[in-house]
């Protein structure tokens, strides 16, 4: 028989928001299960348990979908939080590194969707919670393929939930502004910058550092998720 403790899915908890959130939903009373590209790397979090997970690889997330369900029974929340940045100017990036990005952010976000979403709906009722940004509603000059992909992520967010409620099934989205994580030291760089853009590379970079400083922690974007995932308000 399946349990009926609920069970929350964290991608991308070995670090920054994601690691966060899953403890904050420890603490909210869900049993958590948090990915990391390489779990046995990942530091140990107090009951969360962790799996691998590479989102970009169809095999590794059908195969973790597979393991949660054997182990807990049902996935209650699924937070897809695992994303990565790019910088640099529009004709800086090649289409190799957009491709990888959106690899990520996007089809990660798709893949997830689509492996869990027949779960949820056998059981009636879940929440997925996409992490967007701020910048999945704002431009943002030399980020603009990292806007894209998080455009794209409201975009299909906000359609599927149209699909999925009648199931009880609802998509939401949290859309932090800047977040001290190890984010931008993770965020993949043009290979050879242009000197054209220096002076405004340095105006760009001066505007996402004050936005870090000024912006949210990762301990306010997990209480963003927590509410999310038991509708209720933050705390
Ligand atoms: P971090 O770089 O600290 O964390 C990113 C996480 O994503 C890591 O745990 C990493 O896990 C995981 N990850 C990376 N690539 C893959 C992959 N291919 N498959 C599975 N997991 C992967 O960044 P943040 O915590 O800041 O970012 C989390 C989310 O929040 C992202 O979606 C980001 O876009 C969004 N965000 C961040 C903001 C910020 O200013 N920091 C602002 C707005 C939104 P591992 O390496 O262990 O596999």
């Amino acid at each position: 028989m399946a349990s009926t403790q609920q069970v929350a899915l964290v991608t991308g908890a070995s670090s920054g928001i994601g690691r966060e959130t899953a403890l904050a939903l420890v603490k909210a009373g869900f049993t958590v299960v948090g990915t990391s590209r390489d779990a046995s790397r990942s530091t140990p979090l107090d009951g969360v348990t962790f799996f691998d997970l590479d989102v970009t690889e169809e095999a590794s997330v059908s195969a973790l979908v597979e393991q949660v369900i054997g182990r807990f029974g049902r996935i209650d929340v699924l937070v897809n939080n695992a994303g990565i940045g790019l910088m640099g100017a529009a004709e800086e990036n090649s289409v190799a590194q957009v491709r990888g990005v959106f690899d990520i952010n996007v089809f990660g976000v798709m893949r997830m969707t689509k492996a869990v979403l027949p779960h949820m709906r056998a059981l009636g009722r879940g929440r997925i919670i996409n992490l967007s940004s701020v910048y999945g509603l704002i431009p943002g000059p030399y980020l603009a393929a990292y806007v894209a992909s998080k455009h794209a992520v409201e975009g299909y967010s906000e359609s599927v939930d149209h699909e999925v409620r009648e199931h009880g099934v609802r998509v939401l989205l949290v859309e932090p502004g800047g977040t001290n994580t190890g984010f931008e030291a993770n965020s993949t760089r043009p290979d050879s910058p242009l000197r054209v853009y220096d002076k405004q590379r340095r105006i760009a970079e001066q505007v996402l550092a004050a936005a870090v400083e000024g912006g949210d922690t990762p301990a306010t974007v997990a209480r963003a998720v927590v509410a999310a995932a038991t509708d209720s308000k933050p705390k």
